[in-house]
């Protein structure tokens, strides 16, 4: 089958284009035809390594995966071959206590597909059956692809930690990413006010179209001042955040008292100081999110069945030219989510 691997840890030179032998789906597994996969920075941090995460190589990036179903593993009951799914992108026992309460991102053995396993950057990839989703062709398999970690990511930040409620004001940190876009129709569904922030005007545009109300460039530095003003000196009540470095503690000082601040990611730098003595006297809390559970799953694609949350795809690649995907969301050019189709 044709695949796009990783050969080993390193920067945009290590990503090449291959065949790999077709593998066979296991007891409990089914084997699915890619048809589209979504980039997400994970993809990046995989590529550069993850200090104390070992990842066999050549390795298959990859997390967001839409296709059919192409055979089946010994056990396997309830899908046929040819069925179109979506690929739940969560990897976890399925039998400790908090697996089945579909919190699966609390499993000791929690994974993400591409992550440490073999992803959808290929024709065809072996998957756990009980990730398998079934998925209307009311969306395309390319704008499928751009839903499941990311609108499960804002989803669980928004909703689940968050717990945003109608008429809050909510600060979207990188507008423009997958994360982002996401976060700003949910923070919408859920009866909140949005406030986009990237690093371009451009894109700044693009959120506003997307539902958000106001917009702040962070390009030109200091912006907390502007989230006071736009929100008549109360700061925002959330702030949905992913950047991390200098970017987290102005997005920290924007918050309003009582405010909520969930980070997700840090692709901009891992370590911010804190103004401790801030955080208490306004009584704010930090909070870590890390992708989200089946049950959130759940409810999030009901969401864009109904048509209440939709996709936003940037661009569209060849699985052959994923690294040129792959740079174009490294240089954050991208309004959305980048996909490869794998067979059209
Ligand atoms: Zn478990």
């Amino acid at each position: 089958m044709r695949a796009v691997v990783y050969r080993r840890h390193g920067g945009p030179e290590v990503v090449s284009s291959t065949t790999l032998p077709r593998p066979e789906p296991g007891p409990g597994e089914a084997l699915v035809a890619v048809a589209a996969c979504a980039l997400n920075h994970l993809d990046l941090w995989v590529r550069a390594g993850l200090p104390g995460v070992t990842v066999e190589m050549p390795h298959v990036p990859g997390s967001e995966i839409a296709g059919a179903i192409a055979a089946l593993g010994p056990g396997v009951r309830g899908w046929e071959p040819g069925e179109p799914v979506l690929v739940a992108p969560g990897l976890s026992c399925g039998e400790c206590p908090a697996c089945r309460e579909g919190d699966d991102t609390s499993c000791a053995r929690f994974d993400i597909l591409g992550f440490r396993r073999d992803g959808g950057f290929a024709e065809f990839a072996r998957v756990p059956a009980r990730n398998l989703r079934r998925r209307s062709t009311r969306l395309t398999p390319v704008e499928w692809a751009a839903v499941p970690l990311t609108f499960l990511t804002a989803w669980r930040m928004l909703s689940t930690l968050a717990r945003t409620s109608p008429g809050e004001w909510v600060l979207v940190m990188g507008a423009g990413s997958g994360v982002g876009v996401a976060a700003i129709q949910i923070a919408r569904h859920l009866g909140a006010r949005v406030i986009a922030a990237s690093s371009s005007d451009a894109k700044v545009e693009k959120a506003k179209a997307l539902g958000a109300e106001a917009g702040v460039n962070y390009a030109s530095g200091s912006f907390a001042p502007h989230v006071r003003e736009i929100t008549g000196g109360r700061g925002a009540d959330v702030v949905v955040e992913h950047t991390g470095g200098s970017l987290f503690v102005e997005a920290l000082r924007s918050l309003a008292r009582r405010g909520r601040l969930v980070t997700c990611g840090a692709t901009s730098g891992g370590t911010a100081p804190i103004e401790i003595r801030s955080l208490y006297v306004n009584q704010q809390v930090v909070l870590g999110s890390y992708m989200g559970g089946r049950r959130e799953l759940e409810e999030v694609l009901s969401l864009v069945e109904e048509g209440k949350l939709k996709p936003v795809v940037d661009s569209v690649f060849p699985l052959e030219r994923a690294a040129e995907a792959l740079a174009r969301m490294e240089r954050r050019e991208n309004f959305g989510k980048i996909v490869l189709e794998v067979s059209p």
